[in-house]
């Protein structure tokens, strides 16, 4: 009956995204007069994400049981981010090569967009004194991830240590994530209505730059489409087949909801509860993994990303016609990966951490500006990649010796 439900709210919201397609072209004025209708649901979703994040690590920590296995499951889970994140890296940069999209094409409206120029570049020193929040509150009210999933992982191991002190925290927790989940299921509901409006919100406001997507940004768009299509059709699903029992379009399309809301939302992050949901409720995989897995995997696990981030750069340098040898190339391989680890689970995240990659290669900041009216659309794509990067990550997790064995 549920997966019945199931069923009709992801038929509901392919359904909402090509209405909100038609809409936002045909009748912009009214989608986005009703813009707020989505934004609603991006609100529902964004304010269970501390709590979900919080309550979710903490019951996952305290459910590994021992406390060595938390070292060797993160690390574990790091080295699978790692490796896959990689792998998409090198398909963007193999598709750019071939496919050669910036060639002949002229360098127009360069400029460095406000999100980028506003943002602070950070150094690897920055990054590791941000681990530690020296306010858990601030972190959670700034919707700073990373350091309240440290906190979430340090409070869960150190409430194992503590005996009988440590049940009734551990068992609020247990509860608290128990609602949160009940409230997911709820707002899922209403996923068609917001996934209408709020693509048709977006459609209706980049309606001109629809028309840079078939002209001179066509070939780029269309060779970070090939590349994540790539990763995402053929690489993960072998990976999935590969280390679990997993049937892969099995597993994809129980993913359904996740993935059209990621689509639709253009944030990891945001979308966490429902990828945690289809993840345990629809593909079954482990509690005690998901819950461990996933946060981690919506800060730091961006196939999507990583591979747009190559091939976005390879792009501007052809456009300005720098030739990059394989040694640039190398350099491009390490800093996107860097790139997409550091960038948030927010819209355009990954597009503000290029600056890194450009700067390592010494690429001009301005070619953002090239590829920044079609980043709406991009940004979408390969947010769903990352979702469904991190949903075959927590299926291999759970095949790891700490899930399988007592
Ligand atoms: N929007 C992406 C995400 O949330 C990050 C990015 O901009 O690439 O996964």
């Amino acid at each position: 009956m549920i997966r019945k439900i199931g069923n009709y709210i992801l038929i509901g919201m392919i359904a909402g995204a090509i209405l909100g397609i038609l809409g936002g072209l045909y009748l912009s004025d009214f989608f986005l007069s009703i813009q707020f209708i989505g934004t609603l649901f991006l609100n529902a979703l964004k304010m269970i994400v501390v709590p979900l994040i919080v309550a979710s690590m903490i019951v996952g920590v305290t459910n590994l049981g021992d406390i060595t296995k938390l070292g060797r499951t993160t690390g574990k889970t790091i080295l699978f981010y790692f490796i896959t994140t990689g792998f998409s890296v090198v398909i963007g940069i193999i598709a750019v090569n071939i496919i050669q999209p910036g060639n002949g094409v002229e360098s127009f409206g360069a400029y460095i967009p406000e999100l980028v120029s506003e943002s602070k570049s950070k150094t690897f020193l920055d990054v590791i004194l941000g681990l530690i929040p020296p306010n858990v509150f601030d972190a959670a009210a700034n919707g700073k991830v990373l350091p309240l999933i440290v906190f979430s992982l340090l409070f869960g191991a150190v409430l194992t240590t503590i005996g009988e002190k440590g049940k009734p925290v551990i068992a609020f927790f247990v509860g608290i994530n128990a609602a949160i989940m009940k409230l997911v299921n709820w707002i899922i509901y209403f996923a068609p209505l917001g996934v209408m409006a709020l693509i048709g919100g977006i459609v209706a406001e980049n309606r001109s730059s629809i028309e840079e997507l078939v002209s001179s940004l066509a070939l780029y768009s269309l060779t970070v489409i090939i590349g994540l299509l790539f990763h995402a059709i053929i690489v993960l699903p072998l990976i999935l087949k590969f280390f679990t029992n997993k049937k892969p379009v099995e597993y994809f399309l129980n993913m359904g909801h996740a993935l059209a809301t990621a689509f639709t939302t253009a944030s990891s992050s945001a979308t966490l509860p429902i990828t945690m949901e289809c993840v345990e409720e629809k593909n079954d995989v482990d509690e005690r993994a998901a819950s461990f897995v996933l946060p981690l995997g919506a800060t730091i696990n961006m196939d999507g990303t990583a591979l747009y981030e190559a091939v976005a750069a390879l792009f501007i340098a052809q456009i300005y016609g720098i030739d990059l040898g394989i040694g640039q190339q190398m350099i491009i391989f390490l800093t996107a990966t860097l790139a997409s680890i550091g960038a948030a689970g927010i819209p355009h995240a990954g597009t503000v951490t290029m600056v890194f990659v450009l700067t390592a290669v010494g690429l001009p900041l301005e070619g953002i500006g090239l590829i920044w009216a079609i980043d709406w659309f991009l940004d979408r794509c390969r947010t769903t990649v990352n979702v469904w990067g991190d949903s075959i990550g927590a299926a291999v997790i759970e095949n790891t010796k700490e899930f399988t064995t007592k």
